[in-house]
């Protein structure tokens, strides 16, 4: 029976309905099985099935404690009816490769797979646990996750939701999105700062001893609904299953047959559930890590070196305009064969020097993994090649993945069947993607959103559709220093 501990190894030992209500570890590391499910059916035995049906197969053996019905309860809330494509995530082929598109949900990026989801997982844990608190989840937002998760958490009994976005480092849409949000629990506020000082001031809220005693007086705990949490990282397992199957229901590619998958990555959440996916017994030849021109993570798979003293640049794929890539520390636990001490020295000396360096067990399982990445430039002109040469529209972010899987390819001559994650809608980011195809990209997101459907018949999402005539509800702009009051007031 698979449980949770924590990657620094003094968090003891939870069910999965507690490390999703709790979030984060006590000893501030992040909660990671402590072993992973095998899958229960073969792939090619179960081509034709449908996303809900692999979706309860894979998260069943990560939450033993959920019963089928809890279970298949939650997946049918999250997935019926609340995605705009036929069969949640539809695959696309090119001529190199797969476009998995995971953008179909209510708020156009892959977030919502998960964030959909992990709203009835914590409803339903805080039952299962008899959690007599309501649970604040504190989020930080690289644009996309924010979003989704107020989406999902808007007005579900119990709970509050309270996000924080770079003011500066967010698209035109994104941020029209979040400050739009209805619901009597949802709290929006931009911060001063980019996202990993977003990202840090949570962390540091939840380090904060002091501060949990004052909520708790209040009757509020604490939660994440960032890729730190577990509950957002198991659903993510799915989809990777599910492509597979449809990737062997395709034809191109023979059963047990390994493939490459290439995920632009920011907090290497989304890389990592594909990980999860090969432990449970995906046949995966390389992972391709695409970064955009913060390329910390390229350095690090090609060196072993992680060092954030360096530039931060902002980019036209915000979401990956990261340099604290939170999740990769679980796949340090999982390739030093879970040397707790290790991973928590390595993080000790990320917070006091900037820099850690993996040992040689690390580096052997990293050879796994390809990283590389592309600038804006070659990210937008990816975007005209796709489109121009093959009719395929991507966003920026997936835009990236294609650029290093195109680059990765040609240096290594390796041509396996490959999948790529396509994150987001291109509508999302349709002033790169207007400029990239050729047309006279003004500052008007929404205009050239219009111009992009004029000039391509690709379908704008309903959810963005509606967005330009919304009442904007949500105006608080604070310093990274302000956050802490910020949450008390969301939460008088
Ligand atoms: C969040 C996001 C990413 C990065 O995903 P991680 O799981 O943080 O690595 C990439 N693309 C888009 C569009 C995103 O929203």
């Amino acid at each position: 029976m698979i449980n949770y501990i924590s990657t620094r190894g003094n968090g003891g030992s939870k069910r999965g309905a507690e490390a999703i209500i709790q979030g984060i570890a006590s000893d501030k590391g992040l909660f990671v099985p402590d072993g992973l499910p095998s899958l229960t059916f073969r792939p090619e035995q179960k081509i034709g099935s449908d996303y809900k049906y692999v979706a309860f197969h894979v998260m069943r053996g990560f939450l033993p404690d959920f019963t089928d019905e809890e279970l298949e309860r939650c997946i049918s809330g999250a997935y019926e009816n609340t995605f705009e494509a036929p069969g949640v995530a539809p695959l696309v082929k090119t001529e190199k490769a797969y476009f998995l598109e995971l953008f179909h949900g209510r708020t156009a990026a892959f977030k919502d797979l998960a964030l959909s989801i992990m709203p009835y997982l914590m409803i339903t844990a805080m039952v299962k646990e008899n959690e007599q608190k309501r649970v604040a989840i504190l989020t930080a937002t690289s644009g996309d996750t924010g979003k989704a998760a107020l989406e999902g958490f808007s007005d579900v009994p119990g709970t509050e939701i309270i996000v924080f976005y770079p003011k500066d480092g967010v698209s035109q849409v994104q941020e029209r999105q979040m400050v739009t949000q209805t619901g009597k629990n949802t709290h929006v506020f931009a911060i001063h700062g980019n996202f990993d000082d977003a990202q840090t001031g949570v962390k540091r809220i939840f380090d904060d001893e002091a501060f949990a005693a004052r909520l708790a007086a209040k009757g509020y705990r604490l939660s994440s609904a960032n890729s730190i949490n577990i509950g957002r990282l198991i659903p993510q397992v799915v989809y990777y299953v599910y492509a597979y199957i449809k990737m062997l229901e395709g034809g191109g590619v023979e059963p047990g047959a390994p493939i490459n998958i290439v995920v632009p990555t920011g907090n290497f959440g989304n890389i990592l559930a594909a990980y999860y996916a090969r432990e449970m017994g995906i046949p995966v030849n390389r992972f391709i890590c695409a970064s955009n021109r913060n390329n910390v993570l390229t350095e690090f798979i090609n060196t072993g070196v992680y060092d954030i003293n360096r530039s931060f640049y902002m980019t036209n794929s915000p979401s990956m305009d990261i340099l604290i890539s939170s999740n990769l520390e679980r796949l340090l636990y999982h390739l030093s064969g879970g040397d707790c001490a290790g991973v928590a020295g390595m993080m000790a000396s990320l917070a006091s020097q900037g820099r850690y360096e993996a040992g040689a067990a690390i580096m052997e399982g990293m050879k796994a993994f390809h990283g590389g990445y592309a600038d804006v430039a070659e990210t937008n002109a990816a975007i005209g090649r796709l489109y121009n040469e093959e009719k395929y529209l991507v966003d920026t972010h997936t835009a990236v993945a294609y650029k290093v899987y195109e680059d990765y390819r040609e240096e290594s001559g390796d041509t396996a069947p490959t999948l790529i994650a396509a994150t987001a809608s291109p509508y999302k980011f349709a002033d790169s993607v207007a400029a990239s195809i050729g047309l006279a990209a003004g500052d008007d997101g929404f205009a050239n959103i219009k111009a992009v459907n004029a000039a391509t018949g690709v379908r704008i999402p309903d959810s963005l559709r509606s967005l330009e005539g919304k009442e904007l509800r949500h105006k608080g702009t604070v310093t990274v220093d302000g956050m802490m009051d910020a949450v008390l007031a969301s939460l008088e």
